[in-house]
């Protein structure tokens, strides 16, 4: 039985949560009342409340994140409602902005900002029967170096089946108008050597796979080649993920880059558009010729998995403008290109726009743009159709070769959006197509449009199935299939006793 229980519900559950874990290291000599559970998002919410209740707890503390924010409303709820002596804590960002687009109000207490330390201060308030008047505890930012670090806190279970997620750094520098990270601008790094102490434990603990958080690991050089320098030592296989920024790759980086191993280094290039007027109007820096060279350096001269991304729906940009980024991006690099919606998250200042650019967001997470004076409501369903068929299709890389059929002349926004039109009108759904029909789809569409001979076709989708060794070609691309659907298609009009007759049987 624990009387302080710290809670989220995970997008997934190959993912942990950093924040708890980070709450849990800093409450001193309450730690040992403490303990923390998580669920994930289709978790049923009374059996969360239910699973909650039988610790007795006498506080409940409670991550809301944009992937969560209405299972935690709807906890909030169902817990107060039978247990109302139990006090409860929200925190995470849907908590730290007002008004809250979700409702939290049965939530006794709210964290704005970081709760490493906040949390455990309202607490010891409250065992001290002294608790805050106020419920909205506004939190000043930690000092790195005086807070504790959440690495042991990662149980064996979670280092053999989950993600490690790590923070060398907090903040951002730039500006970008839709990201919360823009708010906080002063980045604020941990000591290095004491995070590469703690990377080596989480190492030596079999530790293969890190997901750092930071949010623009490039922007300090001489730190992010020291924590390339600390993987180059480990041997393989292993898997580190960086998001890192398209401009800032000195030599030194790359030469460090070049190093790593098929399959150990993803780099996430945040790109989002490549129309300087539209990047000026949310203030996102944009060098055009920097990012084009750094893409081709790092498609040709690494391994490094890459993703790219771009927005849909930014202030300003048109679905023509949209598009001219897709293509010229997709000349850029042969890399995954995510096509994000626009969110309009709590506490960001993209909403200074919505006048003038029209821009209406849904009121529900994850606050997805629905239209804007430039985008109408049904174009951007449409978009919505074409981001999910082009991370089946296209992202997948399970149609390398053979997607290429959609985009001739260079046209690659044009030909997939015709494409994902006519999926849709095919399936009247972006979900649970599996991979063989999807291949049938695509099949059919190529052979429709005439962009490819039957038995053309046939060989460079086998060939991109077939990069799977282990994988069998869906039925209407075997040979053997194909003859006897032919001899099914010229028998139809007899029946049995002529063929036999016919000494065709
Ligand atoms: S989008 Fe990336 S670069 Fe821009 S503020 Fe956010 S984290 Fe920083």
């Amino acid at each position: 039985m624990s009387q302080i229980v710290l809670c989220t519900f995970n997008a997934r559950y190959l993912h942990t949560s950093i924040g708890l874990r980070y709450i849990y290291a800093n409450l001193k000599e309450l730690q040992g009342r403490a303990k923390i559970i998580e669920f994930v998002i289709n978790t049923s919410i009374e059996d969360a409340v239910e699973q909650i209740l039988r610790e007795s707890p006498k506080i409940v503390g409670i991550g809301a994140y944009i992937w969560n924010a209405i299972e935690v409303g709807d906890f909030i709820k169902i817990l107060k409602k039978v247990a109302p002596e139990v006090v409860i804590i929200t925190g995470g960002p849907e908590a730290s902005y007002f008004p809250h687009r979700v409702d939290f109000s049965g939530s006794d207490y709210f964290i704005q900002g970081e709760g490493d330390v906040a949390f455990y201060e309202l607490c010891a308030n409250i065992y001290d029967k002294n608790p805050p008047k106020n419920r909205v505890i506004k939190a000043e930012m930690v000092d790195l170096s005086k807070i504790e670090l959440p690495y042991k806190y990662y149980s064996d279970e979670d280092v053999a089946n989950r993600y490690i997620y790590v923070e060398a750094s907090r903040g951002c520098p730039y500006s970008c108008e839709f990201c919360l990270s823009s708010l906080d601008k002063k980045v604020r790094n941990i000591e290095i050597q004491r995070f590469l102490k703690e990377l080596q434990i989480l190492w030596d603990r079999g530790v293969r796979s890190f997901k750092f958080i930071d949010r623009t690991f490039n922007q300090g050089i001489e730190r992010a080649n020291m924590f390339m320098d600390f993987f180059l030592s480990k041997k393989p296989p292993y898997f580190i993920h960086f998001e890192v920024v398209p401009d800032n790759f000195p030599s030194s980086l790359k030469e460090r880059i070049k190093l790593f191993p098929p399959a150990s280094l993803q780099l996430e290039v945040g790109i989002q558009t490549l129309d300087p007027k539209i990047s000026q109007n949310i203030y996102r820096k944009l060098n055009i010729e920097k990012i084009q060279r750094n893409l081709n350096f790092l498609d040709n001269e690494t391994k490094a998995h890459l993703h790219v991304d771009l927005i849909v729906g930014l202030p300003g940009e048109s679905l023509e403008g949209f598009g001219k980024n897709l293509d010229r991006l997709y000349n850029m690099t042969k890399c995954e290109i995510q096509i994000g919606i626009l969110k309009k998250l709590s506490g960001t200042t993209i909403d200074r726009h919505d006048e003038i650019f029209g821009m209406k967001y849904s009121d529900k997470p994850p606050y997805d743009i629905l239209q804007n004076n430039l985008i109408s409501y049904e174009m951007m369903q449409k978009m919505k159709r074409f981001a999910r068929f082009w991370d089946l299709v296209y992202n997948s890389g399970n149609f390398k070769k053979s997607v290429k059929y959609l985009f001739g002349d260079g046209r690659v926004y044009d030909g997939f959006f015709s494409f994902s039109e006519w999926v849709y009108a095919k399936t009247l759904s972006t979900w649970q197509i599996s991979l063989d029909r999807l291949a049938k789809l695509l099949y059919e569409y190529i052979l429709e449009m005439e962009y490819a001979s039957k038995e053309e076709l046939r060989e460079v989708m086998s060939k991109d199935l077939l990069v799977i060794k282990t994988r069998k070609l869906p039925k209407f691309l075997r040979f053997d299939e194909q003859e006897s659907i032919e001899k099914r298609k010229n028998h139809i009009h007899f029946n049995k006793r002529q063929l036999k007759h016919s000494g065709q049987i």
